[in-house]
């Protein structure tokens, strides 16, 4: 068992909503914080909808216990009462530091001395905000990949000043929650995944903003080639193109500045966004 047994997630997003309730489902009570009771009154939508993804995605979460998920979680729109007894504070606001730095500043002064927090930022690294959480050795990273229920890794990094037992602890509780907990040793801009991922993409794009082949012989030669169930313009689809374009136009190398171009001309500007559009490198 983790020390872990009061869990306050702050924002209800995409993500936070996602934190909260995969947290409540694995047994652990919860506390969902956000901004306003119109942020809240979303919240519950969100945590209805996964009930019902739960229900038709993960066996057992039709026997109730989706439901009993949605019994565990307690709303707030109030930061002190929201952790009040947390001895974890999960957050998952906007990734904006000035927004996080605000966050933890006001966290530091109404959690209790016990409390540990993590982030699950996807791009900034925990030493930029830590001396904001007054408890530098009490903060880490806690990394959920978007649709936890399928996608279940929980990436830990500290910075420098973390305490290895708090890792230790968070890990441990990563796996309570039904993560596969991935330890990570050192600070890491995009954790291990998207340090993975990301230059894949890249070198996929250049390929087809070279003219060297069209994106379904580069997905057959990857997937067929080692055995991964997607090729990158595949992942592409999903991730979204607006995201691949971000990407590749903050890229300074001409090739992701060229791929940038395309990816605008040939698919944004058409509304072809992707998996959640119906159509991208791919129609679905
Ligand atoms: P989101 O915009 O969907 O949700 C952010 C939530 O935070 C909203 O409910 C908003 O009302 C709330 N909020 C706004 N200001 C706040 C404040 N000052 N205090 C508390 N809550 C506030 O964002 P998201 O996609 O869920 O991302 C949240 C975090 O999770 C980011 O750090 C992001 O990098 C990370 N993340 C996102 C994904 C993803 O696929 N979306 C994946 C992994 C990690």
């Amino acid at each position: 068992m983790s020390q872990f047994h009061q869990i306050t997630v702050l924002g209800t997003g995409v993500l936070g909503s996602q934190i909260a309730f995969q947290t409540a489902y694995s047994g652990f009570p919860v506390v969902a914080y956000d901004i306003s009771d119109e942020a809240l009154e979303a919240a519950t939508a969100r945590f209805a909808k996964l009930a019902d993804i739960y229900r038709a995605q993960v066996p057992g979460a039709a026997d109730g216990a989706a439901d009993a998920a949605i019994a565990r979680i307690r709303l707030s729109a109030d930061l002190a009462d929201a952790v009040r007894d947390a001895d974890l504070v999960i957050e998952a606001v906007p990734e904006s530091l000035e927004v996080k730095r605000a966050t933890y500043a006001k966290l530091a002064d109404v959690a209790p001395a016990k409390t540990v927090f993590a982030t699950n930022s996807s791009t900034l690294l925990p030493s930029a905000i830590a001396d904001w959480t007054g408890r530098p050795e009490q903060f880490l990273a806690l990394h959920f990949a978007n649709e936890i229920w399928i996608h279940n890794t929980g990436e830990i990094m500290g910075h420098p000043g973390t305490d290895p037992a708090v890792f230790a602890a968070v890990s441990a509780f990563a796996a309570e929650i039904g993560m596969v907990p991935i330890e990570i040793r050192k600070e890491q801009p995009g954790y291990l995944l998207n340090s993975l991922l990301v230059p894949l993409l890249d070198a996929a794009g250049q390929l087809y903003a070279d003219g060297i082949a069209e994106p379904e012989a580069v997905d057959a030669a990857w997937r067929i080639g080692t055995g991964a169930p997607a090729g990158p313009f595949q992942i592409f689809d999903v991730v979204g193109l607006t995201t691949a374009y971000n990407v590749s136009i903050a890229n300074p190398n001409p090739k992701a500045q060229a791929f940038a171009k395309l990816l605008k001309e040939r698919f944004i500007d058409q509304g072809k966004l992707g998996v959640a559009t119906g159509e991208g490198f791919y129609s679905y």
